[in-house]
């Protein structure tokens, strides 16, 4: 009897894999972002995917979806640890670790990697998901407020994303946030019994949650809450108003939302969302948000700096783009036909790439018909062929895969003859004429 199949294993569920074909994508993503945010004088910074789980308990809060629900904490050698939900938190540490406050008057930081979140997965949500996020320590604002909301706007534009949102709102400093949260405390209390179930919890533990809440039954009570525009202080309004005429001096299109909050405790003033309409996005279309987190530095044991930020979702980003994806990149294809001709034509490739070009050898072999099947299947533009005859009198033939165009030439001609059928047009069929 035959040996039982070994049992296939999967990715975790909510966790993808990117295959070639897709991976560009991501490559023509991460380089705009990189270049957008480089111009900027932002910096990289690499921080380790797992941290101590109090790091994330004491920023993100108590009550919040993220730390309640999502975090995927465990314990190693009695150290509690945690594999990051999400960058602020991992950037603050290091900040504070390396005291970079006493290098730098202000620090601009940029990040960019995995995140995990247990949420139930749909369209545009996954449990491994990708931020690219900026932090910028050591400033009040409300300038780089201002500048960061305009780059994040102009970074979605260079990625061709039409039709984004942008919704701003204060939630004021500490004082404002607690005066807030009594008036909201006696708004929501008479409507308790008309609440999810999530949301009546948290009336007692972090009543600004409920203002986050999808949940159909909480709907009403958000609607007619009473807005935290009205309760800011003197300064929290100055700095807001401030926030908005540079915006408005920018020509940055906003829109005012006082019942943003999102999911996050530590920010205070300023906080921002981009949403995205079009593309692939489905109901998930938080393309980005961020704020201000001027008292996190200090309650993590840092300096009492002011600080501001941002993470951008790079699979919505994907989702919301146009699909721009060219052959570029397609490979020269090398064809030998025979034995002999398999070792030249790992000179010839060799050749090619050490000109900068991308090669596949197909030393394997075959019949000439099942190599060109591959390089249509590559989408190459150009193969090399070379057997006996063409060894014995030092030559190639390039063929133009899209005109069917051959020439035979002296390998010393090869790399400027492929050069200059890569870069010729395509000529367009003539009517009448198959593909
Ligand atoms: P947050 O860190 O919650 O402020 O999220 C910032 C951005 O990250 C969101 O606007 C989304 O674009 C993205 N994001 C957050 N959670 C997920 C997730 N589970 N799956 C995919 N993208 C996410």
């Amino acid at each position: 009897m035959a040996a039982p199949r070994p049992q296939q294993l999967h990715a975790v569920k909510g966790m993808n894999d990117i295959l070639p074909g897709e991976v560009e994508r991501w490559h023509a993503l991460e380089a705009v972002v990189r270049d957008v945010v480089r111009t900027h004088g932002y910096r990289e910074i690499r921080t380790p995917l797992i941290e101590p789980t109090p790091l994330f308990v004491r920023s993100i809060g108590e009550g919040t979806d993220v730390v309640d629900k999502e975090m995927y904490s465990f314990v190693f050698h009695d150290e509690p640890l945690t594999v990051r939900p999400e960058g602020t938190a991992s950037v603050v540490r290091a900040y504070i670790e390396h005291a970079l406050h006493t290098k730098e008057p202000v620090s601009r930081l940029f990040y960019e990697g995995p995140m995990f979140r247990g949420e139930r997965p749909a369209r545009g949500r996954t449990r491994q998901f990708h931020q690219a996020g900026c932090e910028v320590l050591g400033d009040p604002g409300p300038g780089i407020d201002a500048e960061m909301i305009d780059m994040i706007v102009g970074l979605y534009r260079r990625l061709g994303v039409k039709d984004v949102e942008v919704l701003v709102n204060s939630l004021g400093g500490k004082g404002t946030k607690a005066r807030y949260r009594d008036v909201l405390v006696a708004h929501l209390e008479p409507l308790r019994s008309t609440l999810s179930d999530d949301s009546q919890r948290r009336i007692g533990m972090n009543p600004l949650r409920v203002l986050d809440s999808k949940h159909p039954k909480d709907q009403e009570a958000i609607a007619s809450a009473p807005s935290i525009l009205d309760v800011l202080d003197d300064e929290d309004k100055k700095h807001f108003d401030g926030l908005r005429a540079l915006l408005d001096q920018l020509g940055t299109p906003y829109k005012v939302e006082p019942r943003l909050v999102r999911g996050l405790d530590y920010y205070a003033r300023t906080l921002f969302e981009v949403r995205g309409h079009g593309g692939e996005l489905g109901a998930q279309n938080a393309l980005c948000g961020g704020g201000r987190y001027d008292g996190l530095p200090e309650e993590l044991g840092g300096p009492p700096v002011p600080a501001i930020g941002f993470a951008m979702g790079l699979e919505r980003a994907l989702l919301a783009m146009p699909d721009t994806r060219t052959n570029a990149d397609a490979p020269v294809l090398i064809a030998p036909l025979g034995d002999r001709a398999i070792a030249r034509a790992l000179v010839v490739a060799r050749t090619l790439r050490d000109a900068g070009l991308t090669t596949i050898c197909e030393s394997r072999g075959g019949t000439m018909k099942a190599m060109l099947r591959r390089a249509n299947a590559f989408g190459s533009r150009v193969a090399v062929v070379l057997g006996d005859s063409e060894i014995d009198r030092g030559v190639v033939q390039v063929k133009d895969l899209a005109s069917h165009a051959q020439q035979e030439l002296p390998e010393s001609e090869l790399v400027s003859a492929v050069r200059g059928v890569l870069a010729s047009p395509v000529a367009a069929p003539k009517t009448g004429e198959g593909p």
